[in-house]
């Protein structure tokens, strides 16, 4: 699908459409946000501008599993739940591994077979793109454009991966870890800094053979968090451990049930527009830094002295911090 040519009159008639729900100018938008093109840049950042003044917002949910969890028959399940309350629901993906592959975690076409059958729903996959900053443009973008379009819940999937689960949580309003049943002695594998991020860790495939491990698994997850650090903008209790099974369906009103506490206590006490707000700002810094970067990459002249100077100090001539601070005295002038 070709982004649309930026007249500010086509501009107004996509957000219009978006505005409208109308999933092809979504989807439209979203390819325009992806694009590196300066021009499709220039209007993407005029349609985001546009369609802020819709005032609409989602609730943002990142979820993060390693492979095979089950992150994928979990958002079906879950998805379908939700659209069956009548709410709209659109989901997302980070994937560090398509700038690998090429490929990408939601491009199989069997994932998610009835969700994206749902006129209630819309799935977009992770582009294949080279940087993880450029994933996380994209994404905080779709986000805000799905929320424009009025869609009330955005999930956004993440393999538990690298850097990625750090982007979505700084991205979304609960951040959900999907974990497995665990043999005794496997909860250490689990990275502190993930524990920490995590608003809730519901643990899968509680059913079957797996039920009592996944229950085991549970109260030792709820014990690490118990342990790990209050929140006081949290109400008693969180964040919580909970087993769900995403093939039987099985504990997934419960664990909506306490995501949308957690929200609403955290409306009520201003902690969720704090965290939106942090965020915000977090992005545009990042924004801006590598908008600087991208620029000093940009000028021939400059590009040539941070070679050079980077030989120098690979070479031993020029120490790190003085070949830092004479490019930086070049920038000045
Ligand atoms: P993903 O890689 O995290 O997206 O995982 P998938 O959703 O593709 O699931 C991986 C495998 O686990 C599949 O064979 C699923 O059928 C299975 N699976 C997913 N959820 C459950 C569950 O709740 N219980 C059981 N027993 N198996 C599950």
């Amino acid at each position: 699908m070709q982004p649309v040519s930026a007249s500010p009159a086509q501009t107004e008639d996509l957000a219009t459409r978006i505005i409208a729900g109308e999933r092809r100018a979504l989807a439209r938008a979203i390819t325009l946000v992806e694009s590196g093109r300066a021009d499709h840049r220039a209007q993407a950042t005029a349609l985001l501008d546009r369609i802020a003044q819709s005032g609409r917002q989602a609730l943002r949910i990142g979820l993060s599993g390693t492979p095979g969890v089950g992150k994928s028959t979990f958002i079906e399940a879950f998805g379908m739940m939700l659209t069956a309350q009548g709410l709209k629901v659109a989901v997302l993906a980070v994937d560090p591994s398509s700038a690998r592959s090429g490929g990408s975690i939601l491009g199989d076409k069997t994932r998610m077979e009835r969700l994206s059958r749902d006129p209630m729903a819309f799935i977009r996959p992770s582009p294949s793109q080279a940087q993880l900053g450029g994933v996380a443009r994209r994404t905080r973008e779709a986000v805000a454009l799905c929320e424009a379009a009025g869609f009330d819940v955005v999930l956004i999937e993440t393999v538990g991966v690298g850097q990625s689960e750090t982007l979505v949580a700084e991205m979304t309003d609960l951040f959900i870890l999907l974990m497995a049943p665990a043999g005794g002695d496997e909860l250490q594998g689990v990275k502190r800094g993930i524990m920490e991020m995590a608003d809730m860790i519901l643990v899968n495939k509680a059913d079957g053979d797996l039920k009592p491990a996944a229950m085991r698994t549970v109260s030792d997850y709820a014990g690490a968090l118990r342990l790990l650090r209050k929140r006081p903008q949290d109400p008693e209790g969180f964040p919580k451990a909970l087993p769900v099974s995403a093939l039987a369906e099985d504990g997934l009103a419960k664990a909506w049930e306490e995501m949308r506490t957690l929200a609403d206590w955290r409306r009520a006490n201003g902690a969720f527009d704090r965290r939106r707000a942090t965020q915000a700002r977090h992005w545009f810094e990042a924004e801006v830094r590598e908008g600087l970067l991208a620029r000093l990459t940009a000028d021939p002249a400059i590009r040539a002295k941070m070679g050079a100077l980077g030989e120098a100090v690979a070479e031993g001539r020029t120490a790190p911090a003085v070949a830092a601070a004479e490019m930086l005295a070049t920038l000045g002038n």
